[in-house]
């Protein structure tokens, strides 16, 4: 199974996490904001949410925190709830921030009235300065923080009536700033922008911010364990001040350690430069590790679950590097997936004296429960080009002239006898063969294709970036873009076992799984023997296929 309770939930820090607070039904969310798409990370954020509170027997909402309509759009909200979804989860509700304006706004006139917030009217370098520091030694209030109530609920009220331009007046709480973590520095809970909210519209100039909306909202909700990254360690005491002071439920916060990937990039601001200055396709390409782009790839999420489960959840951050990723992957589509045969760059083999015979072949020979399909053996094969020589040598085991090569699952090897060149490009366009029927067992056995097959476009992918790091790069991550990144087979070939592959595909009965992942092109997925895995690309159309690479069948292999 993809997700192991037993090392997930049962032990370590969501265990203590329970343990801590053992209240039932559990009942956690998803929080995120609507300006982006996601990435592999928040994969780690939707598993440890919707999966505790799956292992308890609770709940989990998917809430859509958009209470900053600057950076918000339609599309990310449809992207962000089919990953959720792809992944397996389903939401208890999906809930919007922005569904409570109006009794957030309440409670921040509450909060004014009990004397505990005010409205400031200080630039950035006051607000600094009132910071203390080196610079400006002790840390104070500026005056503002001595009006009344009245006439804190009189300026707010004008903030949200439209008295103040943005910056020129904000709601603050009045926290502690004899504390020494920041975040008890009076933040701001309120600011003026004038911005219409694609779905409140132009109804408030005023928007809450994350520090006062989050943990009112997680209160809300009923949320018993609200499970953020580390960053929000230093926000704990804000959070719990806030549900405190207001007397409503409190809700526990907790961290765990984000989940980062090296050898690519993931903050949306890149991402959005190589999309336009189109070094991807889009912000699903293959290459990318956004999760719309990883599912394009083919990569099953059961193996997003398993490479989760994997690195298991504490409070230190998981820094993986992409080889590490991707050989989950691969194990879990070593176990899943059926194999074909498949030639990226075809040359016709012509076999003298071979006749036209039917061969059964197993999808897998490590699954009988896969079964078997009939291919034609025909007496023109099609084989690939790099497994072909001009010239023997000893060191070399695939074919060439007077050479004898294994053909999988076909009756016999074959040896090269001859081959014609193309005299302009000097590329081998035909090689004439016969059967050996005197080499029982040959030392490399090559895959081919009959002459009756199906044709594809096949995208090999390599890493986007040349080296580990590449925002170390001189000149920024832009100059370590890999060259190779992908390369296009215009003209592959794949054995007719495909049209199975493709009315059976996500194979859940091999995977051991559920529905997950059924559906889309991306769940076409096969292991091209000797080559690669692959999956369908959503380009493909009904008179022409499209494949894209998954990953390689070894480590090394994809380099
Ligand atoms: P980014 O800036 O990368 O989009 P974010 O923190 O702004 O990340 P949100 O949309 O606010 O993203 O995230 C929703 C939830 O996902 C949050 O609870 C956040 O902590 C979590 N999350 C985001 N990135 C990661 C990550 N790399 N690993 C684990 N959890 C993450
Ligand atoms: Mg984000
Ligand atoms: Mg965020």
């Amino acid at each position: 199974p993809a997700l192991d309770p037993e090392l997930m939930f049962k032990q370590g820090f969501l265990n203590d996490v329970f343990e801590e607070r053992p209240k039932k039904p559990v009942t956690t969310r998803f929080p995120p904001e609507p300006n982006g798409f996601l990435h592999i990370g928040h994969a780690k954020a939707i598993t440890v949410n919707f999966g505790f509170a799956k292992y308890h027997g609770g709940k989990c909402y998917l809430r859509y925190d958009d209470t900053n309509p600057e950076a918000e759009e339609e599309k990310y909200f449809t992207a962000i709830e089919e990953m959720v979804r792809w992944l397996g989860f389903s939401p208890h509700k999906i809930t919007y921030s922005s569904d409570n304006f109006q009794k957030l706004y309440d409670l921040a006139e509450k909060l004014v009235g009990q004397g505990n917030a005010y409205v400031c009217h200080c630039n950035d370098d006051e607000i600094k300065a009132q910071r203390g520091g080196e610079e400006h030694g002790d840390r104070f209030r500026c005056s503002h923080a001595d009006q009344s109530p009245e006439t804190n609920l009189e300026e707010f009220r004008g903030m949200r009536d439209g008295k103040y331009k943005p910056r020129e007046a904000f709601l603050r709480m009045k926290q502690d700033i004899t504390d020494g973590n920041p975040q008890m520095w009076d933040l701001a809970a309120y600011r003026v922008l004038e911005k219409p909210h694609h779905r409140t519209g132009s109804k408030w100039r005023i928007y809450p911010t994350y520090d006062f909306t989050h943990c009112l909202c997680d209160s809300f909700e009923g949320i018993t364990h609200s499970l953020c990254t580390t960053e929000f360690v230093q926000s704990r005491v804000s959070y719990e001040w806030l549900n405190k002071t207001l007397g409503v439920y409190e809700p526990m916060q907790r961290e765990y350690g984000r989940l980062s990937i090296t050898g690519t990039v993931l903050s949306k601001r890149k991402i959005m430069k190589l999309v336009t200055e189109k070094y991807v396709r889009g912000w699903d390409d293959p290459r990318l590790y956004t999760l719309i782009a990883i599912k394009r790839r083919g990569v099953p999420p059961g193996a997003i679950l398993e490479f989760v489960n994997e690195l298991g959840v504490t409070t230190a951050p998981s820094v993986i590097q992409l080889v590490r990723f991707e050989q989950t992957i691969r194990r879990y589509l070593e176990r899943t997936v059926p194999r074909l045969m498949l030639v990226l760059d075809p040359i016709p083999v012509i076999i003298d004296g071979a006749e036209e015979l039917e061969v059964d072949v197993p999808f897998s020979p490590k699954n009988p429960a896969m079964g078997s399909h009939k291919i034609k053996f025909t007496p023109t094969v099609y084989i690939d080009r790099s497994d072909f020589r001009e010239e023997d040598n000893k060191d070399y085991f695939r074919l060439a002239p007077n050479k004898t090569v294994g053909l999988l699952h076909a009756p016999y090897p074959i040896k090269a006898v001859s081959f014609s060149k193309d005299e302009t490009t000097g590329k081998v366009t035909e090689v004439r063969a016969v059967f050996d029927k005197e080499t029982k067992k040959p030392k490399t056995f090559i895959q081919w294709v009959a002459t009756e097959s199906r044709t594809a476009e096949v995208r090999i992918y390599n890493s986007l970036f040349k080296s580990e790091k590449p925002d170390n790069a001189d000149g920024g991550f832009l100059n370590d873009i890999n060259p190779d990144s992908e390369i296009i087979y215009p003209n592959a070939m794949i054995e007719t076992g495909f049209d199975e592959v493709k009315r059976r595909a996500p194979w859940p009965e091999a995977a051991g799984e559920s529905e997950l992942g059924r559906g889309g092109p991306e769940s076409i997925r096969f292991q091209g023997m000797r080559v690669a895995y692959f999956a369908v690309d959503s380009d493909s159309t009904d008179s022409k296929v499209v494949l894209n690479k998954i990953v390689s069948l070894k480590e090394d292999a994809g380099k």
